[in-house]
């Protein structure tokens, strides 16, 4: 790990240059300096962490290191192994611009040293996501402070040590919601309920057991925030029940006094960068279509962790970390064969990978048949909460795999690995994925 002072307004050329430094970009950075890559890690923030930094209670790292650590502990284990590799680290820089430039690419990074332009042969996205807010959830009334998503309850709290509400109620029950009506109970806040507009509740059941449940915190499904009262300071809520298309029922509309109004209702993948460069996005996903080495439809951009789509666990996000960070230092490298390694993005021998409309998302969406492990990871979701049920998947109306679920819902991300060893697959190819 190199000073980053040593580099600022310095010129540089890097095989592989990782955008954002959570867990994701962490493992990848590590994995591209193992694979023989001089790697640049770029973080907008002071420190390295991501959004682990402000998650200190406990539960990560359960499949890695079959430990429950918290996400300060969980990020400070790869930050140690960062330590003793070659990775040039630069912090509080930002990455605003990128453009294609010859083979690779030419970054334009923000810091407090004023603007500088690099280049890099590959590019690694992991700049995670962001936090629906109160306007993307058409809340009508004024904007009064106690307006705030759940990500930023838990900065004052645990970063600021703020109490940011004293009596408040939480929209959405989303696993940082969840998270966060546990917390701030234990520091003395009334957490008056939970309150859902589908008819399920959206965090892991994990969650709504431990943060909920052992708290005797009411969870209410079927209902919305409708109206936000106060000019400076936020006094009231008007909570409405929904119908099952999450309208608001005229004439249920009570009015619930409190100062804080917590949302949790969804996360996007930060894909703005992404997307100038013209990367593909997945309608399901929110984040960029992409293959096993999690390549994205441009070639020598690969995409990795939160910024590719929503992970309930932190594991999965390394996971991909470590595979996006080995890829693309190969792919710099040019030691992948057969084919000509960058210069293949929507060109080239793929397959595809299909869901029928039972599955919310299914990833990666494409095979390189150039580049085929005996098995690969595929991560997706439900769309609807389901007993028995059966995973087939098929090529050419012919099965080669199956898998039973007892019980599958959308807040679960499944992880199964598919055995590609044997497989007669061919460039167009569709590999079917059907749940019955
Ligand atoms: C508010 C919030 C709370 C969460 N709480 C939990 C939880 O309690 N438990 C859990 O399992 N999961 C939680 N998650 C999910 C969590 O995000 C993932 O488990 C994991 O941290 C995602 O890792 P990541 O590296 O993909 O993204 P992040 O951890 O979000 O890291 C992305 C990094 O990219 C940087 N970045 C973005 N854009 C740029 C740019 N242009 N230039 C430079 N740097 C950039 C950001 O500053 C950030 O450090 C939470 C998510 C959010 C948003």
């Amino acid at each position: 790990m190199k000073d980053e002072r040593l580099f600022s307004g310095s010129s540089e050329t890097y095989d592989v240059t990782v955008i954002g430094g959570g867990p994701a970009g962490l493992a990848a950075a590590i994995a591209a300096d193992k694979a023989g890559g001089r790697v640049l890690l770029v973080e907008r923030e002071g420190r390295l962490g991501g959004i682990l930094k402000q998650c200190i209670h406990d539960g990560f790292g359960l499949i890695r290191f079959g430990e429950k650590l918290s996400g300060p502990e969980y990020a400070h284990r790869y930050i140690e192994v960062l330590g003793h590799t070659g990775v040039t680290i630069r912090l509080r820089s930002f990455a605003s611009k990128i453009r294609k430039h010859g083979e690779g690419f030419e970054l334009t990074l923000v810091s407090r040293g004023g603007i500088d332009i690099l280049q890099t042969k590959t590019l690694i996205l992991s700049t995670g996501c962001r936090e629906r807010t109160a306007r993307q959830v058409n809340i009508h009334g004024t904007r009064p402070a106690g307006v705030l998503t759940a990500g930023q309850a838990q900065y004052y709290t645990n970063i600021l040590g703020q109490l940011p509400v004293r009596r408040c109620v939480i929209l959405g029950s989303g696993d940082i919601g969840l998270i966060m009506a546990r917390r701030l109970t234990l520091e003395g806040a009334e957490v008056l309920g939970v309150y859902e507009a589908k008819q399920r509740p959206s965090g892991l059941s994990r969650n709504i057991a431990q943060c909920l449940e052992d708290f005797d915190i009411p969870l209410l499904t079927g209902h919305t925030v409708t109206r936000v009262f106060g000019r400076l300071r936020l006094e009231a809520v008007e909570i409405s029940r929904v119908d099952e298309a999450m309208r608001p029922i005229p004439g249920t509309g009570e009015r619930i006094d409190c100062d804080g109004l917590v949302l949790s209702v969804g996360l996007i993948p930060e894909n703005e960068l992404a997307e100038t460069l013209g990367v593909l996005i997945h309608p399901a996903t929110k984040g960029p279509i992409h293959d096993q080495r999690y390549m994205t439809m441009i070639a020598g951009v690969f995409s990795c962790g939160n910024a590719l789509q929503v992970n309930d666990l932190v594991d999965y996000v390394s996971e991909s970390g470590d595979a996006a960070g080995r890829y693309a230092a190969l792919a710099a490298a040019r030691t992948l064969t057969p084919g000509p390694g960058l210069d293949r993005g929507t060109e080239g021998n793929f397959a595809d990978l299909t869901a029928d409309e039972n599955f919310l998302c299914l990833g990666p969406q494409r095979l390189d048949l150039d580049y085929r492990d005996r098995e690969i990871p595929v991560f997706f979701r439900s769309r609807e909460e389901r007993g028995g049920t059966v995973l087939r998947v098929k090529i050419r109306g012919r099965e080669f795999f199956r898998r039973h679920y007892s019980q599958l819902r959308p807040p679960e991300m499944e992880r199964v690995l598919l055995p590609l060893d044997g497989l007669d697959l061919c460039r167009g190819d569709r590999i079917d994925f059907i749940l019955e």
